[in-house]
C-alpha cells in the first residue's frame, strides 16, 4: 500500500499528482511519529478525476442492476479478504484499539457493503402510477468528502449506494487518516470496478475539498464531517446548485428515566460516550438524570470511567486509544479546562495525560457532574472521552433540555417501560433515537435534524440520495 501513498487513483490507474502538489506526513496518534506521507493535491487533480468520472458515467449509468450487483459482490469479496489489513490501517491512522478497529471500524464498512447488495437486489427503480412512469436515475458524478473518525464506515456508506445507483465518483478521504482510503482504492482496483467509476484524490479542505464542492462537473456533494466545513461546502456548492448531502456534528442527549436500573444505564451510557475515544458524531455526551439521583449517577459513572484502560492502539488490553491528533487533543484539553472554570465538578479524569503516559494523544476518561445547560461543555461538541451529567426535575424539562441544542443527530432514552420510551422518542428533535442502547442497525436511516445535516444514509435511504427522480407523463 505504501507504494501508492503519494499517488492518486484516477481513471483506473495510480497516477502522480499534477504539478503543485505538496506532501503531508501521516502521524500515528499512539506515538506521535510520522509513518507515511501522502500527496496533497490541487484543483488540477480534481479536474482530472472529474473528467474521468464524467466519461465513465456515460457507460456506467447505463449498466443493469445485475451488472452493478456483480461489481458490489466483487468489492465485498476483496474487502473481506483484506479486512484485517483494513482494520490495522485504521487502527494506526486514527488510534482505535486494534481489535475494535478490525471488528467495528473495518467491520462497519463491510456491513454497509453487504447491506447495499441486499438493498439493490430488492430496490424499485421504476414504478407506474396511472399513466405516469416514475423513474429513478443516477444523479451523475458525486464528490465525496469523509472524516477520520469512522473512515471506512463513512466511505462505504457513500461508495456503496453510489455504485448501486449507477453514479461515478471522486472521493477525498480525510487527510488526517488517509491510509484506509488508499487501501480501499486498491480494493476497488482489485475488484475490477470499471475505470473512471471510482477515483480518489487526497488533499485538504482548502486545496481539494473546495475545488470539488465548486466544480461544475460534479452533480452532488456527499459530505460527512464538522458543521463548520459543511457550511463552507454548501457555500462553495451554491453557484452550481448541486445537491449537497451532509452528515455533520452532534451533541446527543441520553435521558435516563426514573424507572431504570441506574447502575446498568449509567455504565452503558459511559461506554456509549467513550467508545472510539468519544470520537463518534452520535456519541451520547449529555447524560440527563433525575435530580435526586445525580450524586448516585456521578459515582457510578466515575467507577465506570476508571475501567477504561487507556493505551496505545496496538497494545493488548487497550480499551481507550488516543484521540486522533494534536489539534484534537488541544481542543479537548481546552474544553475540559473551560468546564472546570465554569463550575462543573470533575467526577473522573481531568486535564493532562493519564499518569506515566508522556507521548501520544492520550486523554483521561473524564466525567463532569453538576453540569448546567448553559455551560460550554454542555453545548459544544467535544469529540473526546468526556461525559457531562446534567439533572432534570420532570420529564418535560428533560425533553426541553435535550432538544435545546443546535444539533439534532441522535437522542438516547433509557427506560424499563418500552411504551413510555416510544412516546418520548416522538418528542425528540433528532434523526435517530436509540431506546435502551440497541445493537447497531444498518437498515435504520442515519442522519440529522437541524445543524446535524440533511439527507439520510444507510440502506435504501442512502441509495435514494444518489438518485434523481424523473416523471414521464403519458407513459402508459
Ligand atoms: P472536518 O469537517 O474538519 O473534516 C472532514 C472532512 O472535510 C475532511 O476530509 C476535510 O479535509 C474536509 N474539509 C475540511 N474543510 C473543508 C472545506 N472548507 N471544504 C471542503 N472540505 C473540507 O471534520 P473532522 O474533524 O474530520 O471530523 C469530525 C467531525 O465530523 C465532527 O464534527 C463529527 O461530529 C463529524 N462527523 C459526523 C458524522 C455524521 O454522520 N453525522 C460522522 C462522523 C463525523
Amino acid at each position: 500500500m505504501m507504494s501508492n501513498a503519494l499517488k492518486f487513483y484516477i481513471d483506473g490507474a495510480w497516477v502522480e499528482p499534477a504539478p503543485g502538489a505538496t506532501r503531508l506526513p501521516v502521524i500515528d496518534p499512539s506515538t506521535e511519529e510520522a509513518y507515511a506521507e501522502i500527496a496533497i493535491g490541487t484543483g488540477a487533480d480534481v479536474d482530472r478525476a472529474v473528467a474521468a468520472a464524467r466519461r465513465a458515467f456515460e457507460t456506467y449509468s447505463q449498466t443493469s442492476r445485475e451488472e452493478r450487483l456483480a461489481i458490489l459482490r466483487r468489492v465485498l469479496a476483496v474487502y473481506d479478504r483484506r479486512a484485517r489489513e483494513m482494520g490495522a490501517a485504521i487502527s494506526r491512522e486514527m488510534g482505535a484499539p486494534l481489535p475494535f478497529a478490525i471488528s467495528n471500524q473495518a467491520g462497519s464498512g463491510r456491513a454497509h457493503l453487504a447491506k447495499m447488495i441486499e438493498t439493490l437486489e430488492n430496490f424499485r427503480f421504476e414504478e407506474l402510477r396511472g399513466t405516469t412512469l416514475i423513474a429513478r436515475e443516477p444523479i451523475g458524478v458525486v464528490g465525496m468528502i469523509t472524516p477520520w473518525n469512522w473512515p471506512m464506515n463513512q466511505i462505504a456508506c457513500k461508495v456503496g449506494p453510489a455504485l448501486a445507483a449507477g453514479c461515478t465518483m471522486v472521493l477525498k478521504p480525510s487527510e488526517i487518516a488517509p491510509m484506509s482510503g488508499l487501501l480501499f482504492a486498491e480494493i476497488m482496483d482489485e475488484a475490477g470496478v470499471p475505470k473512471g467509476v471510482f477515483n480518489l484524490v487526497n488533499g485538504d479542505g482548502p486545496n481539494v475539498g473546495e475545488a470539488m464542492s465548486a466544480h461544475p462537473g460534479i452533480d452532488m456533494m456527499s459530505f460527512t464531517g464538522s458543521t463548520r466545513a459543511g457550511i463552507l461546502i454548501a457555500k462553495a456548492a451554491a453557484d452550481t446548485i448541486k445537491r449537497v448531502h451532509q452528515e455533520l456534528g452532534g451533541k446527543s442527549a441520553n435521558i435516563l428515566l426514573p424507572d431504570v436500573d441506574l447502575e446498568k444505564a449509567v455504565s452503558e451510557g459511559v461506554a456509549e460516550c467513550f467508545g472510539n475515544s468519544g470520537q463518534s458524531c452520535n456519541a451520547p455526551t449529555r447524560m440527563f438524570v433525575p435530580i435526586d439521583r445525580h450524586e448516585e449517577a456521578a459515582a457510578i459513572a466515575a467507577r465506570a470511567a476508571a475501567t477504561f484502560k487507556v493505551g496505545p492502539a496496538d497494545a493488548e488490553g487497550t480499551k481507550l486509544g488516543p484521540v486522533v491528533s494534536q489539534i484534537q487533543y488541544d481542543k479537548i484539553q481546552r474544553l475540559i479546562e473551560t468546564g472546570i472554570e465554569e463550575g462543573a465538578r470533575l467526577a473522573a479524569g481531568g486535564l493532562g495525560r493519564p499518569d506515566g503516559m508522556n507521548r501520544g494523544y492520550f486523554v483521561k476518561p473524564t466525567v463532569f457532574a453538576d453540569v448546567t445547560p448553559e455551560m460550554t461543555i454542555a453545548r459544544e461538541e467535544i469529540f473526546g472521552p468526556v461525559l457531562s451529567i446534567l439533572s432534570y426535575r420532570d420529564e418535560d424539562e428533560a425533553v426541553a433540555l435535550a432538544n435545546d441544542t443546535v444539533y439534532g443527530l441522535a437522542s438516547y432514552i433509557q427506560s424499563a417501560d418500552l411504551r413510555h420510551a416510544r412516546r418520548l422518542a416522538a418528542r425528540m428533535r433528532s434523526g435517530n433515537v436509540y431506546i435502551n442502547n440497541p445493537a447497531w442497525d444498518t437498515g435504520a436511516p442515519f442522519g440529522g435534524y437541524k445543524q446535524s445535516g440533511n439527507g439520510r444514509e444507510y440502506a435504501d435511504f442512502g441509495l435514494h440520495e444518489f438518485l434523481e427522480i424523473k416523471g414521464i407523463v403519458g407513459y402508459g
